[in-house]
């Protein structure tokens, strides 16, 4: 099953790839997740998306699809996989039909408001990248992971500007991806504005769909 998660910051692709992807067992693949390694790593790459990334903007087109294109080759994929935040561009979604067809899209609907209440509140994990988030999934003991121990944080980009320009350059530059793939009859629509639970449930049934 070859999916993609498109959705506005904070809509829970992260928490739902994770847990889908362990259930299919197929690989998540975040763009996100492999930026801010190479960040911590401090790789070339990491040295080039560092700012981008603390203001909340995009990194260019060329240096993601190379760097998707490359993750995709290894045969981890072969089975199917779920990425998590590629495409966010119309070229990116261009470059990836290139090479790839795509089995669905969910995509994940929640107001603004609530984005910003969960990106806020939400923590990660220094070392394993648990997510936690204060009110809605505390962790046991306050900024302790539960599962490794690590040290909780607060990612630069969830701080509260960088949250609001996360989400002005979803609406100008992901949100054509919508009707991009609701044209290609890929798109399915969940409500993630609720618990994970519903949104866990909405994403069962339409994989569900697609099997039969
Ligand atoms: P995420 O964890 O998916 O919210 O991604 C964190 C940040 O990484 C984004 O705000 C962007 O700066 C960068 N990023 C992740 N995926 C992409 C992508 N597909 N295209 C461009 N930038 C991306």
């Amino acid at each position: 099953m070859k999916l993609i998660f498109l959705g506005a910051p904070g809509a829970g692709k992260g928490t739902l790839a994770g847990t889908v992807s362990r259930a299919l067992k197929i690989p998540q693949i975040s763009t996100g997740d492999i930026f801010r390694e190479a960040v911590k790593n401090g790789t070339d790459l990491g040295g080039k998306v560092k700012g981008i990334m603390e203001r909340g903007e995009l990194v260019p087109d060329d240096l993601t699809v190379e760097l998707i294109r490359e993750r995709m080759s290894r045969p981890d994929t072969r089975g199917g996989y779920i990425l998590d935040g590629f495409p966010r561009t119309v070229p990116q979604a261009n470059a990836l039909a290139e090479f790839q067809t795509i089995d669905g899209v969910i995509n994940f609907q929640i107001p603004d408001d609530v984005v910003i209440r969960r990106l806020s509140g939400r923590r990660v994990c220094r070392s394993c990248g648990a997510i936690y988030h204060v009110d809605n999934m505390p962790p046991k003991k306050e900024n302790v992971c539960d599962s490794c121990g690590g040290e909780l944080y607060t990612r630069d980009d969830d701080k509260i500007e960088a949250i609001r320009n996360r989400l002005q350059v979803y609406r100008r530059q992901t949100e054509p991806l919508i009707a991009y793939y609701r044209e290609l009859g890929l798109l399915h629509d969940i409500d993630s504005s609720e618990s994970v639970e519903h949104s866990q449930v909405q994403i069962e049934r339409i994989i569900h769909r697609l099997r039969s």
